[in-house]
């Protein structure tokens, strides 16, 4: 995958084989009318979607941040910017998919995500299952590398308001090969 802009302005550090690093990802994106609601590579039926320029998936993208975050490869406007036409509309999974590559390619894999997804409405929780298989899919891992969570707002704020949905995300990454982390070069 190609950044968007010359250079990410940010070396990422070298990889030693076993060597485990962290990665945070947040996204919230605006309900507005028209269903289906799609979280997690997901539909879920809803008369509200989330919008925004791609597709909004606020989780998926929340996750892609996480991985790209664990590895020090700035974040996905940065490798996707929201003032490129290409990405109008565009389907999350390919992101997600293109974000996880360039990490791997940085010489990590992952070893667990873990998510919280914050709605009021729809009730996220029946959807768990379908939405932890569709992301170890994406990311050809073992569905139990990766656990989705659902909370309301508890009526509180923006998000019990039901006007947005928010995501959370943690990952944890571990070097899988010995790398001087520079443009994804690697000693094997
Ligand atoms: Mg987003």
């Amino acid at each position: 995958m190609a950044p968007d802009s010359p250079s990410s302005g940010n070396d990422s550090p070298s990889t030693i084989p076993g060597m485990v690093r962290i990665g945070l990802g947040h996204d919230s994106h605006r309900l507005v009318p028209g269903g289906p609601l799609r979280i997690g590579g997901t539909e879920i039926p809803f008369d509200k979607h989330l919008d925004g320029h791609s597709d909004a998936d606020v989780l998926l993208h929340a996750l892609s941040d996480a991985l790209l975050g664990a590895a020090a490869l700035e974040d996905i406007g940065h490798w996707f910017p929201d003032t490129d036409p290409a990405n109008q509309d565009r389907d999350s999974a390919e992101l997600l998919v293109a974000c996880y590559q360039e990490v791997c390619q940085h010489g990590y894999q992952l070893v667990n995500a873990d998510c919280v997804v914050h709605a009021q409405q729809p009730r996220i929780g029946p959807h768990r299952e379908a939405i932890c298989k569709r992301i170890a899919s994406l990311l050809a891992v073992d569905t139990g590398c990766i656990s989705v969570k659902a909370k309301t707002g508890e009526g509180l704020g923006p998000v019990g308001r039901g006007e947005m949905i928010q995501a959370e995300c943690v990952v944890l990454l571990q070097a899988v090969t010995m790398g001087t982390g520079e443009g994804g070069k690697r000693n094997e």
